[in-house]
């Protein structure tokens, strides 16, 4: 087993184990067990991305290098139009009043 991505919280580790399974690799997330109720955000790196296939790693490197860039280019911060909460772009909705937001 190989770590491949240290995420930011449990939605980016989701998007990146998503991405890594589109791409044929058995993936897996650890941590999650530790990031405390429903509905919290857990703190930073503690979630983490590995993948089942040592030889697999640099083609899990590969997807998640994509992923990154992904992440920054499409996904912008943005603002709330209703609470004018700032929202990371990952997000389709407002973690702070639920409203969803305009892509
Ligand atoms: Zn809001």
């Amino acid at each position: 087993m190989i770590r491949v991505y240290e995420a930011e919280n449990i939605i980016d580790a989701q998007l990146a184990l998503d991405e890594l399974r589109a791409g044929g690799l058995d993936a897996f997330i650890k941590g999650q067990h530790l990031t405390g109720g429903a509905g919290e955000l857990p703190l930073s790196g503690v979630v983490s991305v590995w993948i089942s296939i040592d030889q697999h790693e640099q083609r899990a490197l590969d997807i998640i290098r994509d992923y990154e860039t992904g992440k920054k280019t499409q996904h912008p911060v943005r603002q709330c139009g209703s609470c004018k909460e700032t929202i990371d772009g990952n997000f389709g909705r407002c973690w702070n009043c639920g409203k969803w937001l305009d892509s």
